[in-house]
């Protein structure tokens, strides 16, 4: 593989794109929105830029890979060369068939079409193109240059050789990856998602302050972030739909917190909108 478009520029659109051109690949954005690519193109800058600082890359290096980075809002222009095309648009199904059809339609046979959809079916994506053997779930986790991980989860119908591929292009861009079944939020959501929403349920109860129920779950059980720093740097509307399709799928434990509810309706985003558990200046 050489070639690998991202579909959907935000939060992990991004991350994934710098990880890609900074280990080498021909890597083209796309988005709907030419306010999320320029603010892309910036992220990108910016990442290259501390790289260098910190002596992981070359002057020489990362204006090559960032000069050879293309961004467009043409879907087609993004799916026709690409050996891999990972979609990272919002957490709607419906918006993720739609962007998969077509994606089947304008590229390559042989292209490999991957979701880092954080707890939908891959196979329910899969099914509604020609090539369900070659379609996957790459869940990359957020910050995408930092987090090792990449989950590869398999639907009804992916193929081991689309596996393999997969496996070896995550070690390409110096990622672990760990192979997981289709189940709905996989391992690393199902299991995020209720230490994230009984956080807030806590905050909500009055157990502690955001700063002390962060506090008490790092230092108590040994985690890098609190619960709700993490929330917020997700995105409080992703998480908010990672957790309604998780209370349809898995049922009543994923019922998702009133106060997640009322912030997203608030436009409290966390990070991305300065706003969420905390205040970002
Ligand atoms: P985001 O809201 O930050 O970005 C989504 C981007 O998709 C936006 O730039 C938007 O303009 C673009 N978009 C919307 N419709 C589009 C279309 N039709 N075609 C092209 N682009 C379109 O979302 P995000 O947090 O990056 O999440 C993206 C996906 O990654 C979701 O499926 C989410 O569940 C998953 N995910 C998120 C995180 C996280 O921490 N945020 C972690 C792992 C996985």
């Amino acid at each position: 593989m050489k070639a690998i478009s991202v579909i959907g520029a935000g939060t992990m659109g991004r991350g994934i794109a710098y990880t890609c051109a900074a280990h080498g690949f021909h890597v083209t954005v796309h988005d709907i929105e030419e306010k999320a690519l320029k603010s892309c193109e910036n992220y990108i800058e910016e990442q290259f830029q501390k790289a260098i600082e910190k002596g992981k890359i070359s002057e020489f290096d990362a204006e090559r890979a960032k000069n050879s980075i293309v961004y467009t809002t043409n879907i087609k222009q993004a799916a026709q060369s690409a050996d891999l095309i990972i979609e990272a648009v919002l957490e709607i199904m419906d918006l993720k068939i739609r962007i998969f059809k077509e994606l089947d339609q304008y590229t390559k046979p042989e292209t490999i079409l991957a979701t880092n959809t954080s707890t939908m079916s891959p196979t329910e994506i899969a099914a509604q193109t020609n090539r369900p053997d070659k379609c996957i779930a790459l869940h990359f986790f957020n910050p995408v240059p930092k987090m090792k991980l990449i989950e590869v989860i398999c639907g009804l119908e992916t193929s081991e050789e689309t596996v393999e591929k997969c496996f070896a292009f995550g070690k390409a861009i110096g990622k672990e990856c760990v192979k997981i079944n289709e189940f709905p939020g996989f391992a690393v959501s199902r299991m995020n998602c209720l230490i994230g929403n009984e956080a807030m349920n806590m905050v909500m109860e009055g157990v502690g302050s955001v700063e002390d129920i962060d506090k008490a779950i790092k230092l108590g059980l040994n985690h890098p972030m609190g619960p709700l720093e993490l929330a917020d740097l997700v995105g409080l509307d992703t998480r908010l739909r990672n957790m309604e399709y998780l209370y349809q799928t898995l049922g009543e434990k994923y019922r998702p917190c009133p106060l997640l509810r009322k912030y997203v309706k608030a436009g409290w985003l966390g990070k991305k909108t300065g706003k969420g558990f905390y205040e970002y200046k």
